[in-house]
């Protein structure tokens, strides 16, 4: 939207891409509201600091993006103070990596609620907002490997490859309201979720970059922050690979 001050939502900003991504969309005068997990508040105070030297106003809450009362309540909250939802970012998302044979289904069952259905229950939440308004733009976060696929990922990989197919029914579905609804697809990302990778498999990982080096979390958010933008007003439903031509 072509607005001066926008409402926008990024579930998981209290760290890594959430949080720069929180940064590359917060301008002057916009809010920009976040949940996080963690009950140490210490990295979404962080966010909320960088937020605020920016000249944005900044909120925080801790809950767990795939609990539709907790979402609900915090969407309805913050649309009943601002008057409007104008981007939601789903980029809350975990790992639980093992191989295949040894996965639990109390691992796949968890990776999938936060990464799949948190990505549902959030959508749903922003999409009934946005229809009325009829504006709004919608980015998931999904995933090289939701594409290509990854050993010891079966539970994240089938959870990115949902989001994928997600994003681009809803994108139909929202298109006649002006609600447009995009992905963005990293690679390897140096966050701390890429951190718990053993040393071998990311060196190796990084080896097949072509741009040859790992991403940083600002080289997504700015794709996400174009995708949110008016210069992206004719795209929808698309994924757009962010991972230094890992995948092309
Ligand atoms: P990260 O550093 O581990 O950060 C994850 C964020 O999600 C944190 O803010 C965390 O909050 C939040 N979160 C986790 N579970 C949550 C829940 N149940 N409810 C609410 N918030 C929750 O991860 P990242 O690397 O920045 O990844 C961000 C997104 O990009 C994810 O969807 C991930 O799958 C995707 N991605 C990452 C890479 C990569 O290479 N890093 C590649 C492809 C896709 P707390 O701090 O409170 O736990």
């Amino acid at each position: 939207m072509a607005d001066d001050k926008r409402v926008v939502l990024v579930t998981g900003g209290s760290r890594g891409i959430g949080r720069a991504i929180c940064l590359a969309l917060g301008r002057p005068g916009d809010v920009v509201a976040f949940n996080h997990f963690d009950p140490d508040e210490s990295a979404a105070e962080e966010t909320i600091k960088l937020l605020t030297a920016q000249g944005v106003v900044a909120e925080g809450r801790k809950f767990d993006v795939s609990d539709p009362a907790q979402v609900n309540a915090f969407i309805e909250d913050l649309v009943g103070r601002h008057g409007r939802l104008d981007v939601l970012v789903n980029n809350a998302g975990i790992t639980l990596d093992t191989l295949l044979v040894r996965m639990t289904l109390e691992q796949w069952e968890r990776v999938l609620k936060v990464n799949l259905t948190g990505t549902f229950v959030c959508t749903q939440a922003a999409a009934k907002v946005m229809m009325k308004q009829r504006s709004g733009s919608i980015v998931n976060l999904a995933s090289v490997v939701g594409t290509i696929g990854n050993i010891g990922q079966a539970n994240y990989s089938a959870s990115k490859a949902g989001v994928m197919a997600l994003t681009k029914t809803a994108a139909k579905e929202l298109a006649s309201r002006g609600v447009r609804v995009n992905a963005v697809a990293p690679g390897f990302i140096e966050t701390d979720m890429t951190k718990a990778i053993p040393e071998k498999v990311a060196e190796l990982m990084k080896a097949n970059i072509p741009l040859g080096r790992a991403g940083q979390p600002e080289d997504v958010a700015d794709v996400v922050a174009f995708l949110c933008s008016d210069a992206a007003r004719y795209l929808t439903g698309q994924v757009l690979h962010v991972g230094g031509g890992m995948y092309m």
